[in-house]
């Protein structure tokens, strides 16, 4: 009875239900403390305490009206202005409250852009690996997703071919820095020379090409390595944030789109943002975590505690033998597997009780992502699992 485009959704998430029930198996047979599990992308450190401290000052001392009530479809005006202050404020930008809209996650954010810009038919390229729901996004509204194939070298992406591949339907481009899944930041050099070429596109096709920029972990980054703030170096770049990393909120469905004055039609395109927000049926984002995060907004969870599960297990792995790239951001680490079949290697791995993703989930075989935001204990734990598959792989 379901639609037709629905069906390979439900196929494919029947096997991501499985990866999860295979922890939960695990878990049960061997206990949860001897289970390693790396699969989710699910911050474990705590949101900072004046995250619980606004959120039970609202509650007790505004209006409940207000704090419950339907608004704009953007957001409340004084949250929308806050984060363009502070934007302002850090990136040397000159945003308004009206280029900022609220947004279910980062996820919405992505799927109003998609919404408001997409044509069935249009192209929007990625680079890989990627996040695999932007397919999923893309295909929402009747896009093609293609994809750039990945630079192994340094997982900066690969421009050359990326330049063969920009062509007259080519609508969006979608990039992520920090990067889900190989921690990586993009450098000033990459996104400048990225959007030199999108300006000489522009021009030898006639056409506008947006730059989606999805920021989730903007704010974990690790050694003070900068992350450019995209706006500044192309006319037509959207901004698709979410507090679920940075504040370790991800279930309280927060984020925004940013549309800066300089993109083509872009009052067109934030009128369009606010209905296509109301058509999803979110209609707008919840009202009391809007009012939290915009008390919130110079804040973040504790990074040094992603940053030492990050030292402790990209150390021992490089230690054993594993070429790995050493992560700038978010909270991934990318293994290149020691035989080319990476689902042969996630077997292995479970046989270590260790569950990590195989790197053709995200258009990327010969790789797995571990995501580390997980107890130190875990990442104890996994050590000696990790040491066997590598005596394993490549002997004493
Ligand atoms: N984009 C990337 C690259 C992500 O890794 C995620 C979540 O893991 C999202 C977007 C979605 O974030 P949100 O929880 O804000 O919808």
């Amino acid at each position: 009875m379901i639609a037709e485009n629905m069906k390979p959704l439900v196929k494919n998430n029947s096997v991501i239900r499985q990866m999860f029930e295979e922890g939960d198996r695990l878990r049960a047979i061997y206990g949860a403390d001897k289970v390693f599990d790396f699969s989710l992308g699910n911050p474990n450190v705590p949101a900072p305490a004046e995250v619980k401290e606004a959120f039970l000052d609202i509650l007790e001392n505004e209006d409940p009206i207000k704090v419950h009530g339907y608004m704009s479809n953007a957001g409340f005006p004084e949250v929308r202005h806050a984060i363009a202050e502070s934007l302002n404020k850090r990136f040397k930008t000159d945003f308004g409250m009206h280029n900022i809209l609220m947004t279910v996650g980062a996820g919405s954010a992505l799927n109003v852009a998609f919404r408001i810009l997409l044509n069935p038919g249009d192209e929007v390229l990625t680079f890989a690996p990627y996040f695999v729901e932007y397919g999923n996004y893309v295909s929402n509204y009747g896009g093609k997703l293609s994809v750039v194939p990945a630079n192994t070298e340094n997982f900066q992406p690969d421009l050359e071919a990326f330049k063969k591949m920009v062509s007259p339907k080519t609508k969006m481009v979608v990039i992520n820095t920090p990067h889900n899944p190989t921690g990586v930041i993009y450098t000033e050099e990459t996104i400048r020379k990225l959007t030199d070429i999108l300006y000489d596109k522009q021009m030898e096709f006639g056409t506008e090409i947006f730059l989606l920029s999805d920021e989730p972990y903007r704010e974990l980054v690790y050694d003070d390595v900068e992350v450019p703030y995209v706006t500044r170096y192309y006319a037509n770049t959207l901004v698709a944030y979410s507090f679920s990393k940075t504040l370790s909120l991800p279930g309280e469905r927060i984020g925004y789109l940013l549309i800066p004055d300089e993109a083509v039609d872009s009052s067109e395109m934030i009128a369009a943002a606010g209905i296509a927000i109301r058509v999803s049926g979110s209609v707008n984002a919840p009202s009391l975590i809007q009012l939290v995060v915009g008390r919130c907004l110079d804040l973040k969870a504790d990074i040094s505690y992603y940053k030492r599960n990050r030292d402790t297990l990209y150390g021992a792995l490089k230690e054993y033998g594993f070429s790995c790239t050493e992560p700038q951001g978010a909270f991934y680490l990318w293994v290149k597997t020691p035989t080319e079949d990476d689902k042969a290697f996630v077997a292995a791995a479970k046989s270590h009780n260790i569950l990590v993703v195989p790197g053709s989930s995200f258009a990327c075989p010969g790789y797995v992502r571990l995501a580390y935001c997980v107890s130190y204990e875990t990442i104890k734990g996994s050590l000696p699992g990790f040491k066997e598959l590598a005596r394993e792989y490549f002997g004493e």
